[in-house]
């Protein structure tokens, strides 16, 4: 099969055609180079410029301030669970955690094993379909960081603006909403992310952090899990993740120079959304959401149909219909549609047809 699907997969997920063409194009043999990407040395200079560029990039689009360092690492967003309070949680104090999703309930499972954690609040009771408010969260004023999860990829709820933590260093896993709005990167102590929904391929982790912080990392840690030796040796202190850094680097041109910035790509995503959203909304509760609307992930779209029957022919239909991956995580059940920045529009109005096609012949 030649023929691309609609792909709704949570991640690894849908990347930009004229990425995956022009990495098709490179991937015999880089323009000048005689190699292609696989094959060169991290310590060449084409290499060093390909590093270099991403970052670049990266900071153009995401406007980050002077002041903040940028990490390409290994170990998927899963290490940044150790890996944050490892550096950035001193014996004698304690950090808040704010739980909104499976997320957030691993990264405080693993911070527990390294240090002292608060749970600060958290909407398990509700079966993480909202946000906890403001004023509910019980926030320690002397806490080391507060973390929390920008956007729960498999309940699907997200935030639109940071939790206010007022001096308190902000640390948030922003795996599956990174680069997908424009973000205020002076709020935030430390974000990270797994590459593989919005930025690029599995393999990659995009670590951004605010310089004073690398004060706070103890002596002694092991060299590969130290932001400041990390730093130091500017992602390549080891062999970094070549091509997944490479394919980056070409999402972050796409998203600045073919789509023109996180703010059209808001606009791209808030769109799609909402097509998808006022479809389950004027379904007259065939489809019904996860999350309360004011909560709702412009990612990861949450939705249960009548029944788990209809549910299991709802996914098997959808895929042969060429709409793949649409199959909700078990913790959720239902449907989940994930459409990151790469994702077409295109794709969300033919499962909008197709859900109402499905309603009218099973409803
Ligand atoms: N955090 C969030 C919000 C995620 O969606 C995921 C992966 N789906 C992870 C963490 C774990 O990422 P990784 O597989 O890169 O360790």
């Amino acid at each position: 099969m030649t023929e691309r699907v609609f792909n709704f997969s949570a991640g690894p997920a849908v990347l930009p055609e004229p990425v995956l063409k022009q990495a098709q194009r490179d991937l015999f043999a880089l323009p000048g180079v005689g190699m292609s990407v696989l094959e060169i040395s991290h310590r060449s200079a084409t290499f060093e410029q390909i590093i270099k560029e991403a970052e670049e990039d990266l900071r153009r689009l995401l406007d980050i301030p002077a002041g903040y360092k940028v990490l390409f690492l290994q170990g998927g967003a899963s290490l940044q669970f150790s890996m944050a309070p490892m550096n950035l949680l001193p014996k004698d104090r304690s950090a808040d955690y704010i739980i909104t999703g499976s997320w957030g309930q691993g990264a405080i499972k693993e911070a527990k094993k390294l240090g002292t954690v608060r749970e600060a609040g958290s909407t398990a009771d509700s079966n993480f379909s909202r946000l906890p408010a403001q004023e509910e969260l019980k926030l320690d004023p002397h806490a080391a960081y507060v973390h929390f999860t920008s956007n729960e990829t498999i309940f699907g709820v997200e935030y639109r603006t940071e939790p206010e933590v007022g001096d308190v260093p902000l640390v948030c896993d922003a795996s599956s909403d990174f680069i997908s709005r424009p973000i205020d990167v002076s709020k935030y102590g430390l974000i990270y992310a797994g590459a593989q929904k919005n930025a690029g391929p599995a393999g990659a982790t995009i670590v951004i952090i605010r310089e004073d912080l690398l004060d706070r990392v103890p002596d002694g840690l092991p060299a590969m899990l130290d932001y400041k030796n990390l730093v130091k040796g500017a992602s390549m202190y080891n062999t970094p993740p070549c091509f997944a850094i490479y394919i980056c680097g070409l999402v972050f041109k796409w998203a600045l120079s073919e789509v023109g910035g996180l703010g059209k790509i808001h606009e791209r995503n808030k769109e799609k959304a909402k097509i998808l959203y006022d479809a389950i909304d004027a379904s007259g509760g065939y489809y019904r959401g996860h999350s309360v609307p004011e909560d709702r992930s412009l990612m990861n779209v949450t939705f249960r149909l009548p029944s788990e029957e209809l549910e299991k022919k709802f996914a098997k239909e959808a895929t042969a219909a060429g709409l793949d991956g649409l199959k909700g995580h078990r913790s959720v059940g239902g449907m989940r549609a994930s459409i990151y920045n790469a994702f077409p529009r295109e794709g969300v109005v033919r499962l909008v047809e197709f859900m109402k096609e499905f309603q009218q012949k099973n409803g």
